[in-house]
C-alpha cells in the first residue's frame, strides 16, 4: 500500500526531489494538488515553529500526514541571524541584497563561522515529530561562485576551500543540511 505524504509547498521541484529520495512506496502530494492557495502566515520566532506551522495548516486542511520545512543561515558572530529572517532579510527573496547586507555587518568581524539548518515537521494524527540537519562552515569576505541560491556563494563548508556556489549540485546536495533532515525522516519512516 502506498502512503501519501503532503508537502507544504508550491515547488515542483521540491516535491519530485522528495519523491525520488521516498520511492513508490509512497506518494508525495503538494499544495498544488490540494488547491490550496492561501498564504500561509510564518509568523515563528524559531525554525521549529515555522516548520510546525507549515505541517499543521496542511493537516488540518486535508487529515493527510503532512510535512513542513524551514530553512536558513546561522551566523555567530551576528547573534544567530539572518537566521528565520533568511530569505527576506535585506530584500524580499533578492539574493544579492541579502549577501551583501551580511557580508557589510560581518566587514571587521574575525569570527567567520556559521551554518545552515533544515528543520522538517511531520504532523499527522499521531501528533508532531522534527528532523533537522545541518551543516557547519565560514563565510567568506567576498562572493564566490554562481551556482546554487540564497547564500550559497558566500559559504564555505568545513573542510572545503569552495563556496557551496563553486561546488558541483550534487556535491552540495551530498553534504547539506536539507539532506541530513531529509535522510533523518526517511530513516523514521523506513522504522
Ligand atoms: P527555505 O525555508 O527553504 O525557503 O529557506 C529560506 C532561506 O534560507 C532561502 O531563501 C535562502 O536565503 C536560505 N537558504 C536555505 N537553504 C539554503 C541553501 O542551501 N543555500 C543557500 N541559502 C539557503
Amino acid at each position: 500500500m502506498t502512503r501519501e505524504i503532503l508537502i507544504a509547498t508550491h515547488n515542483q521541484h521540491k516535491k519530485e526531489e522528495i519523491q525520488q529520495i521516498l520511492g513508490e512506496n509512497f506518494k508525495v502530494t503538494s499544495l498544488t494538488d490540494y488547491d490550496l492557495h492561501e498564504e500561509i502566515v510564518e509568523d515563528g520566532t524559531t525554525f521549529h515553529e515555522n516548520a510546525l506551522i507549515k505541517a499543521k495548516y496542511c493537516f488540518e486542511k486535508t487529515g493527510k500526514p503532512s510535512l513542513g520545512d524551514d530553512s536558513g543561515l546561522v551566523v555567530e558572530a551576528l547573534d544567530g541571524r539572518p537566521g528565520i529572517y533568511s530569505a527576506r532579510y535585506a530584500g524580499n527573496h533578492d539574493f544579492a541584497k541579502n549577501m551583501a547586507k551580511v557580508l557589510e555587518e560581518m566587514k571587521n568581524e574575525e569570527n567567520r563561522k556559521a551554518y545552515f539548518v533544515t528543520v522538517m515537521c511531520l504532523v499527522d494524527e499521531s501528533g508532531e515529530r522534527y528532523f533537522e540537519g545541518r551543516v557547519y562552515g565560514n563565510l567568506t569576505r567576498e562572493i564566490r561562485g554562481e551556482k546554487g541560491f540564497g547564500y550559497d556563494p558566500i559559504f564555505i563548508p568545513e573542510d572545503y576551500s569552495i563556496t557551496f556556489a563553486e561546488m558541483k549540485a550534487e556535491d552540495k546536495n551530498a553534504i547539506s543540511h536539507r539532506k541530513e533532515a531529509i535522510e533523518k525522516f526517511l530513516n523514521f519512516l523506513k522504522v
